[in-house]
């Protein structure tokens, strides 16, 4: 029985010793159960990352590196550990010690004795975090939920440890713009929720803006909802019936009272309004076409520039 641990790195030089010493303690504390491999997925740091990793792969056989040619995203970085992971169970993990490894034991036995097909992990409070942010990651989790055929539990990490089966599934999912946490969703099995304690950064800092949050949480609705596209179709039936009674209205009005129409400021407010929101609607329906633009070209999801395994494929 094989267990793989993947962790994608983005200029994590200060934490992964860390990380290091607390996954060879808990594979230790597993031993009996199973064996493990580390595949650290290296997404274009600029940082003594790879440096690290290549000593670490030096002296411990478990250990795989594949650093990419550029920083290519999270999202790539857990696909290529997911794509090149051997084990009978997988789990994806941040290096920044927010996903506890102590919980992997726990994890570990929700698998082999309750019978569940993945174990997933959410933090149930969000201390240490901007309060901006955590507001934010409520309304996003909120609007997707109702408008996407995924489900997405509320402060979900990518943390979670997952069987082959779960595993080759997600991998199947080839598409360009990946959201994991609606791909694990969508995907289905047996998921048991494990909750923990929000945990601060161990060292370094956090890689991700409030803006690069934003475009994520626009990016995760995109990909797993055609609601916004209607939009457009209800405010056209819906401006449609207005204007309908509107010429009802006028043209009583000016039979029974002979009013003469009112003038141009009414009128530059519709023709504003209108144009407001067809705008609108073509943004939205350009995200749409942007991505299926991105997805027809087929690009490959991450590109490795070096690895200390040969049996890999460096572009996919
Ligand atoms: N990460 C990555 N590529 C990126 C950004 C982040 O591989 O472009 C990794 C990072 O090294 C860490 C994980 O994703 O292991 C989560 O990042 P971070 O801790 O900065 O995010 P936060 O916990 O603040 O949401
Ligand atoms: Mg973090």
């Amino acid at each position: 029985m094989l267990t793989t641990l993947i962790v994608p790195c983005y200029n994590e030089e200060a934490v992964l010793p860390l990380l290091y010493r607390s996954l060879t303690e808990e594979a230790e504390k597993l031993k009996n159960k199973t064996e493990f491999e580390f595949i650290f997925v290296d997404d274009g740091s600029g940082d003594g990352t790879l440096d690290i990793l290549k000593k670490l792969a030096e002296k411990d056989e478990r250990v795989t590196y594949l650093s990419f040619s550029r920083n290519f995203g999270k999202e790539a970085a857990m696909f290529a550990g997911l794509k090149n992971a051997g084990g009978d169970y997988v789990a994806i993990m941040d290096a920044d010690m927010q996903d506890p490894p102590s919980l992997l034991p726990e994890m570990f036995r929700l698998l082999e004795e309750e019978g569940y097909d993945s174990v997933a992990t959410r933090r149930v409070s969000r201390v240490g975090e901007p309060r901006l942010r955590s507001m934010g990651a409520r309304v996003f989790y909120r609007i997707i939920n109702r408008i996407s055929d995924a489900d997405i539990v509320d402060g979900a990490r990518d943390f979670r440890l997952m069987k082959r089966k779960m595993v080759d599934a997600v991998v199947a999912m080839g598409e360009y713009h990946r959201f994991s946490k609606g791909i694990f969703g969508w995907v289905g099995f047996r998921t048991c929720w494990l909750p923990f304690e929000n945990v601060e950064r161990a060292a370094g800092e956090t890689k991700w803006s409030f803006w690069s949050l934003v475009r994520y949480s626009v990016e995760g609705i995109i990909n797993f909802s055609q609601v916004p596209l209607s939009i457009a179709s209800w405010c056209g039936i819906g401006l449609t019936g207005v204007s309908f009674f509107m010429v009802i209205f006028i043209i009583v009005r000016k039979l029974l009272f002979g009013d003469p129409v009112a003038g141009w400021p009414s009128l530059a407010c519709i023709i504003v309004f209108l144009g407001g929101i067809q705008l609108l609607c073509m943004g939205i329906m350009g995200q749409y076409i942007a991505k299926t633009y991105m997805e027809v070209k087929g690009r490959p999801h991450y590109i490795i520039g070096e690895s200390n395994r040969k049996d890999i494929s460096r572009i996919s």
